[in-house]
């Protein structure tokens, strides 16, 4: 027997609800704040993924599913979805738009990934971006979009951690006093980051090993070494937080695990759960990430969460979608002829929108029947030899158990009154 490969799953029918739910009001929170839906490849060159995300990231070293094509070309299955949307805004000239240009996507990541509870090798992400725009007002209205995003869905239990990790002019001295402060303690750095320690010393803010947690609580804090520009971008990012009655926690750790964010870094939580599986979301301003792409210099802010992540939540604090419409009407009949009669209406229901299922087969009527129940049917349709000489068929409320006798040319209209 065949299983789903390690770290992917299927979703089946009775889990739709919660991925209609999450997408649609991922879609309708889009059109409240003006972004339009973006679809990029499941797979692009490999080169953007190590050019944009950088290349001593877990994400590069580790964790992407890369080929070579039959033509030897070598893709990578997309990790995260904003090298794609940047890739596509340069590919489009979607520079010669009005600028900030908002794009939003739903995309399938794919990561290789330790399999564990929140973290898949294959997994979806809502994100949104908004290019164009170096405006502070612009950062803190991605976060009171996510904000609105995790409400709307009727969360409740989480919060905002925030960061700046400044920009190419001040972080190299951050980097530097992080250099120096982490050498002291080299002996005491997880393996992986004592090769990271020299080419990239900000990912040991986010290693998730226990040694390596307790030495970046007292490293140096990046917001100590902000340039005037740097510092007064985040000063106006909080205030305008603070106008919008948006609560959230300075965290000097916050990195992000992708190289290309400059500023401004935030991250959602659920309350309930501190720890490094969990966060619901994260995103942050790519200053620099359009022009390192081949463009002009561009700022731009996005977010992304996983939805996965998202639903094992709305689950957790007991939160219901709606039901998915499902077929109300149920033919049975008894062969043959019959069949015939059931094919005929059933398609001439359907063409008038009444939602149908029709038996196929040769099972017995109570089979049939027993059948329409467990689909959650409303009514059924039955067709015997007699009714096919009448046409008049019998229509029972599979709810009460009520039935009457229907002239089939009457059952168009009496279904479309009551398609629920
Ligand atoms: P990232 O691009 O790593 O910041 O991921 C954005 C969001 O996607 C995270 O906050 C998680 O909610 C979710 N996410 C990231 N990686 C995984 C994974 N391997 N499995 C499930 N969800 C993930």
């Amino acid at each position: 027997m065949y299983k789903a490969p390690r770290g992917t799953s299927d979703i089946l029918p009775e889990e739709q609800a919660y991925w209609r739910y999450v997408e649609d009001k991922a879609i309708a929170l889009c059109t409240l704040y003006g972004y339009q839906r973006l679809e990029t490849p499941v797979f692009e060159d490999f080169h953007l993924f190590v050019r944009s995300i950088g290349e001593e990231t877990d994400i590069v070293t580790k964790e992407m599913y890369t080929f070579k094509d039959k033509g030897g070309k070598k893709l990578t299955l997309r990790p995260e979805g904003t090298a794609p949307v940047c890739r596509a805004y340069l590919e489009h000239g979607l520079y010669n738009l009005p600028q900030p240009v908002k794009l939003y996507y739903l995309a399938t990541i794919f990561r290789y990934e330790r399999p564990q509870a929140g973290r898949y090798r294959q997994h979806h992400q809502f994100g949104f971006e908004a290019i164009g725009d170096g405006d502070p007002a612009l950062d803190a209205e991605v976060i009171d979009m996510t904000r609105q995003f995790y409400s709307t869905l009727g969360l409740t239990q989480f919060s905002f951690k925030l960061n700046s990790i400044g920009c190419w002019l001040c972080r190299p001295e951050y980097v530097k006093a992080l250099k120096e402060y982490y050498s002291r303690h080299i002996s005491s750095l997880c393996p992986d980051c004592q090769t990271r320690l020299e080419r990239n010393p900000l990912r040991l803010l986010d290693c998730k090993k226990l040694a390596c947690l307790n030495l970046a609580e007292l490293a140096p804090k990046s917001i100590e070494y902000l340039c005037p520009k740097c510092q007064s971008h985040f000063d106006k990012v909080q205030e305008y937080l603070v106008v919008l009655e948006l609560p959230f926690q300075l965290d000097h750790k916050l990195v992000r695990g992708l190289d290309y964010y400059t500023r401004t870094v935030f991250e959602v939580q659920p309350q309930t759960e501190a720890g490094a599986q969990t966060a619901l979301g994260g995103g942050g301003r790519y200053d620099d990430l359009i022009e390192e792409l081949g463009g002009k210099p561009t700022p731009a802010v996005g977010f992304a969460a996983g939805l996965e992540r998202i639903i094992t939540n709305l689950v957790k604090q007991g939160i219901s979608p709606p039901t998915l419409p499902r077929a109300t009407v149920f033919i049975a009949h008894v062969g043959s002829e019959t069949e015939k009669e059931a094919i005929k209406i059933a398609s001439k229901l359907r063409q008038a929108g009444i939602p149908v299922i029709a038996a196929v087969g040769d099972r017995s009527l109570k089979a049939q029947l027993r059948q329409a129940n467990s689909l959650d049917c409303h009514y059924a349709i039955i067709i015997g030899t007699e009714e096919l000489k009448t046409q008049v068929v019998t229509l029972r409320d599979l709810l009460s158990g009520e039935q009457k006798a229907v002239a089939i040319t009457h059952l168009q209209v009496l279904l479309s009154q009551d398609k629920g």
